[in-house]
């Protein structure tokens, strides 16, 4: 399956959350079989010479890739979830986003020092959100290994947020 085709199962919602947005939609990527297979082992295949010891993946559609390339992988699987959701001690940390403004917490224990990081989201917008967790995770002394998304969105720049980091996505706009 080429990257064309996975192109073809994400759907444009424009005005959506709010005017102006085009929002770039994976469920119907995820809902077809042979795509969600194809974005999981074309995630997988970047991230496996990096040798991660865990996906760190972004409330909420970050859990579902970011879930089946560490299955793929072997490794484990880490949240970076929404203020309040994680039960335990946290350490958190809030950014700008493209619409609005957001805020995501880790567990304070959720990486040991020196575990090698994968970072995964479903969209790379203005960076904001990976940059925080990136900044989360090496705060815990995680080592980030590498950033991979579905969709890059080029025209707001967001790896220049990422400077430093090995930035991959399979679909850019
Ligand atoms: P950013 O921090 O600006 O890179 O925004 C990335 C986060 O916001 C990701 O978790 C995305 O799911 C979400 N996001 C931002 N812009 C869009 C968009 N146009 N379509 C879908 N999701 C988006």
């Amino acid at each position: 399956m080429a990257v064309e085709d996975l192109k073809a199962k994400i759907r444009d919602v424009p005005d959506f959350p709010e005017p102006g947005i085009v929002f770039k939609d994976i469920m119907p990527l995820l809902a077809d079989p042979g795509s969600f297979e194809e974005a999981t082992d074309l995630i997988a295949a970047w991230a496996a010479p990096r040798k991660p010891d865990v996906i760190l993946g972004a409330e909420a559609r970050g859990f579902i890739l970011g879930a089946t390339v560490a299955y793929k992988l072997g490794c484990g699987f880490v949240a970076a979830r929404r203020p309040g959701k994680l039960p335990w001690k946290t350490v958190s940390a809030s950014y700008a986003l493209e619409y609005g403004e957001n805020s995501l917490e880790l567990h304070a224990d959720a990486i040991a020092n020196g575990q090698r990081v994968l970072v995964h989201d479903d969209v790379l917008a203005t960076g904001g959100t990976a940059k925080a967790i990136c900044d989360l995770a090496e705060q815990l002394g995680g080592e980030i290994v590498g950033i991979a998304f579905v969709i890059e969105l080029d025209f707001l720049d967001g790896r220049k947020q990422l400077e430093g980091h090995d930035v991959q996505s399979l679909i850019r706009y």
